[in-house]
């Protein structure tokens, strides 16, 4: 090159750090609720980042990457359609299950996505065991199903309300265990989360819906009610990940009070359970060289 040669004049570039690549399953283990043990929710800090140490930038850059991954494993799952994927979000009203399902999972096609809310039961799902309105709403071969609230509803208004004796909600635990093993023995990856956000934190986004006109619809009187009883829920829900966490569907706590931390851990463990999965395109031997007539 010669000295007279633009180029030359530029400072040599320094070569971009290989980016640290996350162990996604050692991630996902620290994160995992133990079988059979009860969880200490009050000592997980609603605030904190466990395994991350960047900031709000950087967990939204390696957000958008996991994104990507996320639909390529969507893509291959289709393709495949062999297995399937359920994720069951729970949280404490204003607890971001909305925002996870907008900013992780609308990362997937929604032609192979099926987000299925659960409220109130009907006449129609009281008249039935509580998890027939549910098992109606799993995913099939080759799709994702989201709950945004599910079953565990069944162990947590209904204990806390008392809207059923204890007779009646506390069998259920083995019978959600039993059952979500059944879905994981045909075929379903089972991820359940608990998005735990700060009694602070709640009342801020509360505050939040009723000062801003435009978020009012979301504000509900009766989570008022739902909010002195948050320790009575943080029982419920400590029972219910202990009864419940297995290996084939375990509970992950995720710190929720910053919502690109949520995103994040979301994201990761999800896609480290695609990982796993490794689903793959079939390779159709029978159209190697296979020309398109006219
Ligand atoms: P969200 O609050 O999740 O945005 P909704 O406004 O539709 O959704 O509220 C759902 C309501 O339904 C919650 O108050 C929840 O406690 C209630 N719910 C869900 N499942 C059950 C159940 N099995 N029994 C009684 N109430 C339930």
């Amino acid at each position: 090159m010669s000295p007279k040669d633009p180029k030359s004049a530029k400072s040599p570039k320094s070569p971009k750090p290989p980016r640290e690549k996350v162990d996604l399953d050692a991630y996902a283990a620290q994160m995992r609720a133990a079988p059979g043990v009860r969880p200490d929710i009050a000592s997980v800090d609603p605030a904190g980042t466990p395994g991350f140490d960047g900031d709000k930038k950087a967990a939204r850059k390696e957000l958008r990457k996991l994104r990507r991954d996320l639909f390529s494993f969507q893509t291959r799952l289709w393709a495949e359609r062999k297995r399937s994927m359920l994720i069951v979000l729970q949280a404490m009203d204003a607890g971001g299950k909305d925002g996870t399902i907008r900013k992780v999972f609308g990362a997937f096609d929604p032609q192979g996505t099926e987000v299925t809310g659960f409220g109130v039961p009907t006449e129609a799902d009281l008249a039935h065991d509580f998890l027939w309105r549910i098992h109606q709403r799993t995913p099939r071969d080759g799709r994702i199903g989201i709950f945004n609230r599910s079953h565990y509803e069944d162990v947590l208004v209904v204990r806390v309300a008392d809207l059923a004796p204890e007779s009646v909600w506390r069998p259920r635990y083995q019978a959600i265990a039993e059952w979500e093993r059944g879905l994981v023995e045909e075929g379903t990856t089972v991820l359940k989360f608990m998005l735990h956000i700060s009694r602070e934190e709640q009342q801020r986004r509360f505050q939040k819906r009723i000062d801003r006109p435009s978020k009012r619809w979301k504000f509900s009187e009766g989570d008022l009610a739902v909010r002195q009883h948050w320790g009575d829920y943080m029982d419920a829900y400590a029972e219910a990940i202990e009864r419940t966490s297995t290996d084939g569907a375990p509970w992950y706590v995720i710190p929720a009070d910053h919502k690109w931390y949520r995103d994040l851990a979301v994201a990761r463990i999800v896609a480290g359970a695609a990982e796993q999965m490794h689903p793959r395109y079939p390779k159709r031997p029978e159209l190697a060289g296979f020309v398109i007539p006219d």
